[in-house]
This record gives structure tokens, C-alpha cells and sequence, in this order.
């Protein structure tokens, strides 16, 4: 019951927070949504001692005849979404901003899925524009997207550092992963709300399917990146990214690599590689079990 409110109080919010277009005013939006999940969590509480007759939960069942629906024309939409933009630059090595390069790689993946039956790709920013993290899932959710693929670069103190990682989304305890969630999510401190708020929703309903993209799509990057010497760190790591709450589908937070890598930082500007990394994802995608 709580979870149902909760669930649902959390999606109107977004879909109230995605009709706003995105200002560059003081308030901060992962503040303003984290005070208005507070305040929405204290009226959920009132209203579930008023209330007598419990909301229905919906059954899985459900869900699983939206996802019918959603295959009627016979393709996958994926939606990519290009991390940070606008007055947010992401991480930065030198002249090289994480948005920039997330973006290109979007753009590139877009393109070459022309060349896929199955497949279709919709971005959820295709300019230099900032979106606020918790409109992503909903404009993907808008879409009416199959799979939901958020793209970021990642950055270390220690330069030999090296890789690439896909994420989904789980309340897991993995303490790198949680450090690398708390960078994407602008959290420095205390994030006990967002896993409140992650510990009572149902997250686990698309975390197996998330899991078996991210594991084709990492054997796939493993195979086709071979040649570049680039590493793949690991596909099957979960943590509380926000940017991956509320979507209604499969999600993965993909760490394209580390810009503050030297070989790294050149491969990332050359489009021969994105197109490398572009193509494997689709492959993987057009080929996954995942219906
Ligand atoms: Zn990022």
C-alpha cells in the first residue's frame, strides 16, 4: 500500500516537474524534488491513516500487457539519453566536456539504427541543453521507449585508470558503485531519502531484464572493442542512480570511459570509435532475448 502511493506520487511528480521546461533558476531540481518526495511522503502517510479501503496494487500482469502493446509495430524503441548538457557539463578533462562527448556518441547510435530492422532510437536530448535528471525516465516513459540507456563518461584521480561499466539501477551495497552514483546524482552527502525512496518501490520488476542487456551488450563491447585494448570493468553492478527512477522499462547507466584516461580521452573524440561503440550496441540490442 505504502509502495503504491508512494510509486504513484513519485511519477506525478515527474510528470509535473517534465511539463515545466527547464530554467535555469536558483532551486536546484534534485533539491526541489527530494523537498517535494518529503513533502509528498508526509501527506502519503496522512492520507494512508485516513484511508480504509487500501488503492488497488497493480498486478504485473499489467505491465506486462503494456509491454505487448508497445511491440505492436514490430520494433524495439530504445532511448538513448545523452547525460548532463547546458549549464551542466558532466566531468571534465581539459578541453573535453562529458556532455559533449555522451552527446556525439548519442547521435551516432541514432543515425546507424537506421540500419536496424527491429530497432528504433529516440533521443531524449539531441542539443546542448540542460535537462534535470529526473525528467530523463519521464520523456523515455513518454515515448513509449522498450529500453532506456543513459550515456555518461567517468573520470579518476589516477590517470591509468581505464574502461568502460554498465549499471542498472538497485539498492545494492557495492561501494564503488554507490561512490559513482552519488557523482551522477549530485550527491555529495547523505542520499538516506533517495534510498528510502529506492528500498520502497518496486525496482526489481525490470532489474533482470536490465541485467541481461547490460551482459549482452558488455560481451558484445568485450568482442567489438577488442582491438582497442579497452577494458570492460563489469556489466553486472547495480546502484541508486536517479537518473534510471521511474522508468518503465529496462535501464542502464552506460560509463562510455574515463576522459581523464589519455588513450581513452583520443578515442572518445575519434568518430571511428564512437561508430565502434555505437554499432556494437545495436548489434547487441537487435540480437538480445530480451523481447
Ligand atoms: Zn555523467
Amino acid at each position: 500500500m505504502k509502495t503504491v502511493v508512494f510509486l504513484f506520487l513519485l511519477l506525478n511528480f515527474f510528470t509535473v516537474s517534465a511539463q515545466n521546461t527547464p530554467s535555469d533558476s536558483d532551486v536546484d531540481p534534485l533539491d526541489q524534488l527530494i523537498s517535494d518526495l518529503v513533502e509528498s511522503s508526509k501527506k502519503a502517510q496522512k492520507q494512508e491513516k485516513k484511508q480504509e479501503k487500501p488503492a488497488v496494487k497493480p498486478q504485473k500482469t499489467e505491465k506486462k500487457q503494456e509491454v505487448k502493446q508497445k511491440k505492436a509495430n514490430g520494433k524495439k524503441l530504445v532511448v538513448i539519453d545523452p547525460g548532463h548538457g547546458g549549464k551542466d557539463p558532466g566531468t571534465i578533462s581539459g578541453k573535453l566536456y562529458e556532455k559533449d562527448v555522451v552527446l556525439r556518441l548519442a547521435k551516432k547510435i541514432e543515425k546507424l539504427s537506421k540500419n536496424y530492422k527491429n530497432i528504433e532510437v529516440k533521443l531524449t536530448r539531441d542539443k546542448d541543453i540542460f535537462l534535470a535528471l529526473e525528467e530523463r525516465a519521464v520523456i523515455a516513459n513518454k515515448m513509449n521507449g522498450d529500453f532506456f540507456i543513459s550515456l555518461h563518461a567517468n573520470s579518476f584521480k589516477d590517470k591509468e585508470v581505464g574502461g568502460m561499466e554498465l549499471y542498472h539501477l538497485d539498492n545494492t551495497r557495492d561501494e564503488y558503485a554507490n561512490k559513482l552514483a552519488k557523482v551522477e546524482n549530485k550527491i555529495s552527502g547523505n542520499s538516506t531519502i533517495l534510498e528510502t525512496i529506492l528500498v520502497d518501490m518496486d525496482i526489481s520488476y525490470y532489474v533482470g531484464d536490465s541485467l541481461d542487456y547490460a551482459k549482452e551488450m558488455g560481451e558484445g563491447l568485450k568482442k567489438d572493442l577488442k582491438k582497442y585494448g579497452v577494458k570492460i570493468r563489469g556489466y553486472n553492478k547495480g546502484a541508486l542512480f536517479y537518473v534510471l527512477v521511474g522508468a518503465r522499462m529496462p535501464s542502464l547507466l552506460f560509463e562510455i570511459g574515463y576522459i581523464t584516461n589519455k588513450i581513452e580521452k583520443e578515442l572518445l573524440q575519434k568518430d571511428e570509435y564512437l561508430e565502434s561503440i555505437a554499432k556494437s550496441l545495436l548489434d547487441s540490442i537487435s540480437k538480445s532475448k530480451v523481447k
